[in-house]
């Protein structure tokens, strides 16, 4: 029985023609800056988001702190949403290696973003630390994927420029944004002065994120890649994989399609509720009513071979993506439509 594995786009798997872009690559040493397929790959990241440069990273997680260390320092604060992913699942490392203090808000990732940060923004005042950095994210991960549009993206940017603040996208899944939006990436990258994305979640590749900004800024963050442990070598066998998953952003829309068609035919059910208006990537959050647990859901589910997430005691998180076809969305409506009808 094939597996429908709907618990992140994370579990993507590198198709024939990665696997063949990364046996075939050029490379060289890339602590040197000699190697020509990660040089081809920061270019061409570069250019998409709009930057003068960018910068091959390990993880999401590596770029994000790179770049909270890059934009601040010891003793200030960094605002972010209390729900984002930089406070939430990394860590704490910008505590742990920046010293930077976490001044959480909620709903900075929401359509009033504006009006929140103009609350979390505090006066130069002797007991307070001095804001360094403020984070966004799109698409939000913990909101379920949604898309915060890019005019209000650029109404914050503008709010923190008055106050000569720096903002870090956290664009894990930008790409997504800009799909769902149907606009250029760069609708969302202009409104920010560094943007992370990854590779290796809905794009497909196995390993890899990039981080884009200015010459200087990119500058600073090899300094802190190299002294995280991030200067790889012959990492070009990595960014040739890295290149054709950029192929892979002309096809986001299938997996939009793909969860707002599963997104649309669980709600109907009886026993669950989908927040529809949420749905507007690849992320489908499910809320159970009662008459049965995320645990319990997940045990029947994987019976069937249908693998997801629990994200709490009642909800769960579906997620489509490169290796999840029309097929099998129907067979996991199908699947669901029974295991609620016996619950
Ligand atoms: C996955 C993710 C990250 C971290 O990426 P890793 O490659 O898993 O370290 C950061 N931000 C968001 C919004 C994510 O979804």
């Amino acid at each position: 029985m094939r597996v429908i594995d709907l618990r992140s786009d994370t579990v993507t798997l590198p198709c024939d023609k990665m696997r063949e872009a990364m046996a075939n690559a050029a490379v060289g040493d890339d602590v040197y800056g000699e190697d020509p397929t990660v040089n081809e790959l920061q270019v061409k990241a570069a250019q998409l988001a709009g930057k003068e440069a960018a910068l091959f990273v390990p993880s999401g997680t590596a770029g994000n702190l790179i770049a909270v260390l890059t934009h601040s320092e010891r003793g200030q604060e960094v605002i972010l949403d209390k729900e984002g992913h930089i406070y939430y699942y990394e860590v704490g490392s910008a505590a742990m290696f920046g010293g930077v203090q976490l001044n959480t808000v909620a709903g900075l990732l929401s359509e009033n973003g504006p009006e929140v940060l103009a609350k979390a923004f505090r006066p130069a005042n002797l007991h307070f630390p001095p804001t360094g950095l403020v984070c966004m994210e799109n698409t939000f991960n913990r909101g379920g994927g949604t898309v915060m549009s890019a005019k209000t993206m650029s109404k914050m940017y503008n709010m923190c420029k008055e106050r000569n603040l720096n903002v870090h996208l956290d664009g894990a899944r930008i790409f997504h944004a800009a799909t769902a939006s149907g606009v250029n990436v760069k609708e969302f990258t202009r409104s920010c002065d560094s943007v992370m994305f990854c590779l290796s979640k809905g794009l497909g590749a196995p390993v890899g994120s990039l981080l884009a900004g200015s010459e200087e800024f990119i500058a600073k963050a090899l300094r802190y890649r190299k002294a995280l442990g991030g200067g790889l070598r012959q990492a070009g066998i990595l960014a040739a994989a890295g290149l054709v998953a950029l192929e892979n952003i002309t096809r986001l829309s299938e997996d939009h399609v793909n969860a707002g068609r599963l997104a649309q035919a669980l709600n109907d059910l009886p026993g669950l509720e989908i927040d529809l208006n949420s749905v507007q990537t690849n992320i489908i959050s499910v809320n159970f009513s009662g008459q049965i647990t995320a645990a319990e859901f997940v045990q029947k589910m994987a019976e069937k071979g249908v693998k997801c997430n629990a994200t709490g005691p009642y909800s769960v998180r579906l997620v489509t993506h490169l290796n999840i076809s029309g097929s099998d969305v129907d067979r996991a409506i199908s699947i669901i439509e029974n295991i609620m009808k016996q619950s």
